[in-house]
């Protein structure tokens, strides 16, 4: 089941996109000043296309280029200064497009399928900075320099860039002679004649990463590194000049939008529309998804030419950055670990996966209590979870040491593996939860904590919407780009005909900027997959804003109600909700009063679906299988009508009647009840 939903990220993105007409990448500016200062380089680039064998690196050569990266964060404010993690993105991200492992290759039209290329090359964060002491090749330096940066940032701080790939992350770039248009990034391309001192990619913050202050897919950096690379803009020059590869239709001027009738050239034979594909053009990210076999070759001719961009992915310059696979370097790991997922069904296998930093690990030993196996000494086991009885979660720790010949490193994580039995579910109707209860984790929910912290979802007692508690996360104190999560028991929805899930939340922001996310999101397979059925940031979340100091809820009014309509998940299969959040900055979000609003098919209704419990019983007893709100009598036998009402959300009934039996009646059900 595909759903298309206009999420506010893609509104956001659509309002930033908008206005970016003009010049949207720094490069061609700055190489009309480079031509100036270095006038052998035009005859360079000339004689080096001449050298590269378009023909013969069309196919894939099975050797994959490896560029070490470091990322220098150049920030004004805090807002600026973004997370480990979405530089991690952004770098995931930049590898995906130049495999072509990114997501969406099969929108690659069939016209230019049979170009398009795996340029088999991949960056890395380095491992060891240029003093040889361990690092994770990110660095943080404050500086007003970062808005309506240039150049200018560079001097701040830059590593060899002949080992290292530098990129510059900053709020804002300005660049003289750029014209109209807001720049997003800019990078040299390679040319021995011109000087080194500035080689590197300069980037805005908000085009780095898919995550955190990121609001695209990350294609300015695959464009800004493509020239970093010795690509051109396919539309240089016009219909007669271009980018020297053959198979990049020419283009007249840049491509913006996402336009697949243009054709701006009609001087190709045959004739092509223009390939708005190309990540080297325009175009609006969610266009692009490709580089052609001959800016493969360009680029990987690049890399074959030591005095050009070869001696970054030599085995020497491996070594000296640390990316050299599996290399002894001068410090012990520091164990990190993550799982493919972490609320299943019993016997899922679950993979679990070393993301540990730092030094090479040479030893691994996980435990896994609960699981089989239960400990692990491989470095990225497989784990499946038996949970043998009970009818609620039950949440199982892992702990994973990591060490080599320097030291060793431990991290464990409570609870991190929920396992349910698939057959004991609730039913639809009967889901409500306003946390009265019992604390969190418990039957209904699951508290999913990825980085392990201590900043979770937790029962709280000062602040509900309704009845006496709520749940609240700390995001006041959470790390940027932390992900928490409730997820629900199996809902059971078999007999649904329609469904609304809503539920109250109250979240407030810091002062300045805030890119706080609450996802809503429905499996309908274990957890296995997750579809996204909702998503609520900047005003649709924020109850109130500029808020400097540890935010609770004061009024009603601070408490914002959403009701996402769920149809289309009515089924055999349970399902499981999934509310998400994930920091980007803000204050203290809450969440209260859940419901899931069923409409059960009536015709559908029979006997063997309606369970009372207990049966006989002592006058109190639930009725299991019925919407909440719908019209009961109960009857003597002799047909006296004794008790009538409507049935709670919590179904439960409490009957005053000498003991025997009676009659339980619902739609055009009736039931025997026993009371002893
Ligand atoms: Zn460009
Ligand atoms: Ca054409």
């Amino acid at each position: 089941m595909q759903k298309y939903i206009l999420s506010p990220i893609l509104a956001v993105f659509i309002l930033l996109s908008a206005p970016l007409f003009g010049q949207k990448c720094g490069h061609d500016v700055l190489e009309e000043e480079v031509k100036r200062l270095y006038p052998n380089f035009e005859a360079d680039e000339i004689e080096f296309i001449s050298s590269v064998n378009f023909n013969e690196t069309h196919n894939t050569e099975a050797v994959v280029h490896t560029i070490p990266v470091v990322v220098h964060i150049i920030y004004d404010t805090q807002s600026d200064n973004i997370s480990d993690k979405q530089v991690r993105d952004a770098i995931i991200g930049l590898n995906e497009d130049y495999r072509r492992l990114n997501a969406d290759t099969s929108n690659t039209r069939s016209i230019f399928q049979g170009v398009a290329a795996d340029c088999e090359i991949e960056f890395q964060l380095a491992k060891l900075d240029p003093q040889g002491n361990c690092t994770t090749a990110i660095t943080r330096t404050q500086s007003a320099l970062s808005v309506g940066a240039n150049n200018n940032v560079k001097g701040l701080i830059s590593w060899p860039n002949n080992k290292y790939l530098n990129i510059w992350v900053v709020n804002s770039i300005t660049l003289s002679g750029s014209g109209t248009g807001t720049v997003l990034g800019y990078a040299y391309k390679p040319n021995p004649g011109q000087s080194t001192t500035y080689d590197g990619i300069v980037i805005r913050h908000d085009r780095m990463g898919r995550i955190g202050t990121g609001v695209s897919m990350g294609r300015t950096l695959t464009h800004e590194a493509g020239h970093y690379l010795g690509l051109d803009h396919p539309f240089k020059g016009g219909c007669f000049a271009g980018d020297n590869c053959a198979d990049t239709p020419p283009v007249l001027e840049a491509s913006y939008g996402c336009n697949t009738n243009a054709n701006t050239c009609s001087n190709d034979s045959p004739n092509k529309p223009d390939m708005i594909e190309n990540y080297m053009d325009y175009a609006d990210d969610n266009c692009m998804n490709l580089f052609t076999d001959d800016q493969r070759a360009i680029i990987r001719s690049n890399l074959a030419n030591i005095v050009r961009r070869g001696y970054l992915v030599s085995t020497t310059n491996a070594q000296t950055t640390g990316i050299e696979p599996g290399m002894a370097l001068p410090c012990a790991p520091q164990a990190n670990f993550k799982a493919s997922q972490t609320v299943v069904c019993n016997g899922t296998a679950v993979q679990f996966t070393d993301i540990s930093t730092f030094g090479n690990a040479t030893n691994w030993s996980w435990y896994f209590p609960g699981g089989t196996p239960s400990t692990s000494t491989a470095q990225n086991p497989t784990v499946t979870y038996n949970n043998a009885s009970g009818n609620t979660f039950k949440n199982y720790d892992v702990g994973l040491t990591v060490s080599n010949a320097v030291g060793a490193s431990q991290s464990s994580i409570d609870g991190y593996v929920s396992v349910q039995l698939p057959n004991s579910t609730i039913w639809a109707n009967n889901f409500n939860s306003g946390f009265e209860f019992n604390p969190i984790p418990n039957g209904t929910w699951h508290v999913e904590n990825s980085e392990g912290d201590n900043i979770k979802w937790e029962r709280n007692s000062f602040n509900s919407f309704e009845g006496d508690y709520s749940v609240k996360l700390d995001n006041y104190n959470n790390a940027p780009d932390n992900s928490d999560a409730l997820v629900t028991n199996f809902i059971k929805v078999d007999r649904a005909t329609a469904m609304n899930f809503s539920f109250r939340y109250a979240v407030a922001s810091k002062p300045g900027f805030a890119m706080d996310q609450l996802n809503v999101s429905v499996s309908q397979d274990c957890g296995q997959t997750w579809e996204s059925v909702r998503s609520l940031l900047g005003p649709l979340l924020y109850a109130t804003t500029n808020k400097p100091n540890p935010w609770n809820p004061t009024t009603s009014s601070n408490w914002r109600k959403v009701t996402i309509g769920l149809n289309d998940y009515v089924g055999n299969q349970p399902i499981m909700i999934k509310i998400g959040f994930i920091s980007g900055g803000g204050n203290n979000a809450f969440l209260d009063d859940f419901n899931l609003d069923v409409t059960l098919d009536q015709e559908d209704l029979s006997a063997a679906h309606i369970t009372i419990y207990p049966n006989p019983s002592n006058g109190r007893f639930s009725v299991q299988g019925l919407p909440a709100g719908t019209p009961y009598t109960i009857y003597s036998t002799d047909g006296r009508a004794l008790q009538k009402g409507r049935l709670d959300i919590d179904a439960s009934l409490e009957l005053s009647a000498p003991a025997g039996y009676y009659l339980f009646q619902a739609a055009s059900i009736r039931k025997a009840l026993i009371i002893q």
